[in-house]
């Protein structure tokens, strides 16, 4: 651990985090995420370079289009803050290391995963489909999981979240998780192993519920709380599982076994 790379990981968060937001944009609109350079979606100019430094910017222009002052999402700026905050957390657990490497990834398509299905009720294969292979790719580098603990993670993730979606359609008569789900949880489990994948589960359909039972108390549309996308909480669920899963599931092994 040393302060130089500490800072170095702050920065680089920045800019990956600026990066996701123009990822979180284009991606569900099927555009470029390399091309063209950021443009303001209301007035369509240009965005200066000066005008672009993550959370400084948006703190110096207060929120607002340099050009035609139209509002700038607190996302942006939120999006920034976290994806620095995690992959520091993440150097700060790991070192650099594959296992950050990895993580880090993963870190980060959580974000846009979490992102985009609560806006467009969409988990995009392009993230999920390389995210099964990447996952097992890297397991051949990091200290966990295992070569073996990864494959069997894509084998749990997919057929748990396929058996639940058939419930769920049995039970509701209606699609309750959908395809984007279980290509996650694939992913999830290639990265993190099937472990893991029952932590996940555990908590999202506990976040799950808990968030959907207050919305059906307090929201007077009824019909938008049944659409309630599952993918942000499984981000969220992965995100707890990425930090302490391994330390939960050896203390519940030591407990109970
Ligand atoms: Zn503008």
């Amino acid at each position: 651990m040393n302060t130089v790379t500490l800072i170095l990981v702050i920065i680089v968060g920045l800019a990956l985090g600026s990066f996701s937001n123009v990822c979180i944009y284009r991606i569900p609109k099927k555009k470029s995420i390399l091309f063209p350079n950021s443009f303001c979606p209301q007035c369509g100019k240009r965005i200066r370079f000066y005008d672009n430094i993550p959370i400084l910017s948006y703190l110096i222009l207060r929120g607002r289009c340099r050009d035609c002052k139209t509002k700038i999402p607190l996302q942006y700026p939120l999006v920034e803050f976290l994806t620095a905050t995690l992959l520091t957390l993440a150097y700060l657990r790991f070192g650099l290391s594959w296992d950050f490497a990895a993580r880090g990834i993963l870190i980060i398509v959580m974000i846009l995963t979490f992102f985009i299905d609560l806006k467009h009720r969409i988990i995009p294969d392009t993230l999920t489909l390389p995210g099964v292979a990447l996952g097992f790719l890297m397991s051949f580098l990091v200290s966990s999981p295992s070569v073996l603990n990864s494959l069997l993670g894509i084998a749990v993730g997919g057929g748990m979240f396929y058996l639940a979606a058939v419930l769920g359609e049995l039970l509701f008569k209606k699609e309750s998780m959908g395809g984007g789900d279980i290509k996650l949880a694939m992913m999830l489990g290639a990265f993190l192993g099937w472990q893991n994948i029952l932590l996940i589960l555990l908590i999202s359909s506990f976040l799950g519920s808990l968030i959907g039972g207050l919305a059906l108390l307090f929201s007077k549309d009824v019909k938008q709380t049944r659409t309630i996308p599952f993918g942000p909480f499984l981000a969220l669920g992965a995100i707890v599982a990425m930090f302490l899963g391994d330390s939960i599931i050896s203390a519940y092994l030591k407990t109970f076994f």
